[in-house]
């Protein structure tokens, strides 16, 4: 089960049906991806040799919108990934009410070992690729993992040139200068973080001095770290791939942002010399390199996953020691450490909820593009808040009613009706 995302997916699905006023007949088929497109990519490398490489879009289920998901760069990337991320997205967009669909794309590759222009040229064969699939008012791709605003620019340039003229609206995460938004690249951390608020505000907790532990620090974990600080929390640990920076008193989460954007990795971070290099890396950071398996079972009031899916299974969760887990991270979780923690009575704010911040904000762009209008960050912010604060309201809701066992089953329920219904009403064609 840990280690098929998909398998993951149906069943947290499963979990939830008993609980959901769906359908049978409409369940059944919400369990099959729509259609699922993989394209073969010769890129002729910098070094002059050729690479094939191999990418897929998914689209997992169109009934409430066009559809909507990013696109991972990620040696471990496959087809059965893609379409659980799809599936995800789908009850994601479903469960903050976005006129949306869910979609995923992805590329096996490793993103360290290419050049800067060989990444250009993977996209944008990639784009060509998948480009049958794709449209502004179709499937509209955005960043995930390993990708960002400029992947997202050769996207949308590629796009354009078959076109024959400029269509922002077609991917969303742009550079602001070509048709994106004030605040979508720390929208996603700023979700987890004010859920997180959310979250202690429900469980009647100080978040002031919590005590917190994120893996991963990239686009989702080091925003979710700043704004928490800023909130008051202690960031106690933090990883990469290389391992995690641990440090009890709390890390300085600038220092270890300036060290990681100058392209350092964490386990320098924690040798002494580049912190004290970083900027503001003198303010008596203390950091501890610790194992990402280690980070997992610490003893912290809040654990957030922000890097891969499948990190606490079934062989780890009886040393997991947090309070409460905030999902960033897309599935982190397997169905049977969930019921441990339901058991355990450990709450967990479910993916498709803590990071949603990413998908509506992505929204707000693609409104803005369809307006021809661009809004001022305090507009998107607020907009932000409100639409994840009302989707961890409804959740709550369901939760307190009393019937489900645990957050994620009451989260999905809600996106389960919700896409159900669409189904229903718009009937079976032909
Ligand atoms: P990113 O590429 O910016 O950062 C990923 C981080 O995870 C890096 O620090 C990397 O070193 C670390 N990492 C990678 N593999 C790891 C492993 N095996 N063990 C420990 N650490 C590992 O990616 P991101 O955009 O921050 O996305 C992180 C997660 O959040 C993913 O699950 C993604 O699907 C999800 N997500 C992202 C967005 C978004 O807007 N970027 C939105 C919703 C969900």
């Amino acid at each position: 089960m840990a280690d098929d995302p998909f398998e993951n997916m149906l069943a947290q699905m499963d979990r939830a049906k008993a609980f959901a006023d769906v359908d049978h007949g409409v369940f059944e088929r919400l369990k099959h991806p729509e259609r699922t497109l993989k394209v073969t990519l010769p890129v002729e490398l910098e070094s002059g040799e050729v690479e094939v490489f191999e990418g897929f879009r998914c689209q997992f289920d169109g009934a409430r919108g066009p559809f909507k998901g990013g696109v991972r760069y990620h040696p471990t990337v496959s087809q059965r990934e893609v379409e659980a991320l799809a599936g995800w997205m789908t009850w994601k967009a479903a469960l903050v009410d976005l006129p949306y669909g869910g979609a995923k794309g992805g590329v096996i590759c490793e993103p360290k070992d290419l050049t800067e222009r060989d990444l250009e040229r993977l996209t944008r064969r990639y784009t060509e690729g998948i480009r049958r699939m794709i449209g502004p008012d179709v499937d509209v791709p955005a960043p995930d993992m390993n990708t960002n605003p400029q992947t997202m620019a050769w996207m949308m340039d590629t796009y354009s040139m078959y076109e024959g003229y400029t269509v922002p609206k077609v991917v969303t995460g742009k550079p602001l200068e070509i048709g994106g938004t004030p605040g979508r690249v720390e929208a996603t951390g700023r979700g987890v973080s004010l859920i997180t608020q959310k979250l202690f505000e429900y469980l009647e907790r100080d978040l002031t001095d919590a005590s917190i532990a994120i893996q991963g620090f990239g686009n989702v974990g080091s925003n979710a770290a700043r704004l928490l600080d800023d909130a008051g929390a202690r960031i106690v640990a933090t990883s990469d791939v290389t391992g995690a920076a641990y440090d009890p008193d709390g890390l300085d989460v600038g220092a270890l942002a300036a060290h990681v954007e100058a392209g350092g990795m964490i386990e320098e971070y924690t040798a002494g010399e580049a912190r004290a290099e970083a900027p503001g890396g003198s303010s008596g950071d203390d950091a501890d390199l610790v194992s990402n398996e280690e980070l997992l079972t610490l003893d912290v009031d809040v654990l957030i996953p922000a890097a891969v899916e499948g990190v606490i299974t079934a062989d780890n969760v009886d040393d997991l020691r947090a309070s409460a887990i905030v999902e960033a991270a897309n599935g982190p979780t397997t169905v049977a450490a969930d019921e441990v923690l339901t058991e355990r009575d450990v709450p967990v704010v479910p993916d498709i909820l803590a990071n949603a911040g990413g998908i509506i904000v992505s929204y707000l762009e693609w409104v803005q593009n369809s307006q021809e209008f661009s809004w001022p960050l305090e507009t998107v912010n607020v907009e932000l808040e409100r639409r994840i604060g009302s989707a961890f309201d409804e959740t709550i809701e369901r939760y307190d009613e009393g019937s489900v066992p645990d957050l994620r089953t009451a989260a999905y329920t809600l996106a389960l009706e919700r896409t159900a219904s669409a189904h229903e009403y718009r009937g079976l064609f032909p």
